[in-house]
């Protein structure tokens, strides 16, 4: 009679680690933030991205009507916030020169750069418009 309840208890005990296993394995959407700067509205905020989802540049911005929103850069020379168009980068395509992929100051062309920081607890930042667009040097 003993053995059956620790048999018992072991069944279940091994459902329920059968069932966490699953709950781990299913898939879960993977998202992360990115910060990006809308050079309409002049703001820098933070959008949550799902990784595997293509993004769009420029992406839309809850700020400003159409699609204005670039990955936010700041220099860490002089502080300029600008935006850089990132070039679109597609499987078939050939590899980017990682210089073309490197975003450079508007102002004092530095490569020194960073990504500017919201304040803690906020989402979204004004900054010193007008906001640079920033393209790829390409060659
Ligand atoms: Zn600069």
């Amino acid at each position: 009679m003993k053995q059956k309840l620790i048999q018992v208890g072991l069944i279940v005990v091994i459902l329920i680690a059968l069932g966490f296993v699953v709950k781990q394995l299913k898939p879960k959407p993977y998202t992360y933030e990115r910060i990006l700067v809308d050079t309409v509205a002049n703001k820098v905020f933070s959008q949550t991205i799902t990784v595997g989802q293509a993004m769009e540049m420029p992406a839309a911005s809850p700020f400003s009507e159409g699609k204005n929103a670039y990955p936010a850069y700041k220099c860490l020379k002089d502080g300029t916030i600008f935006a850089f168009e990132e070039p679109a980068v597609s499987q078939d395509a050939p590899p980017v020169n990682p210089d073309l992929m490197t975003p450079k100051c508007p102002v004092c062309g530095s490569t020194e750069v960073t990504i500017p920081e919201l304040p803690e607890g906020q989402k979204s930042m004004d900054v010193p418009g007008p906001v640079q667009i920033v393209k790829p040097a390409v060659k």
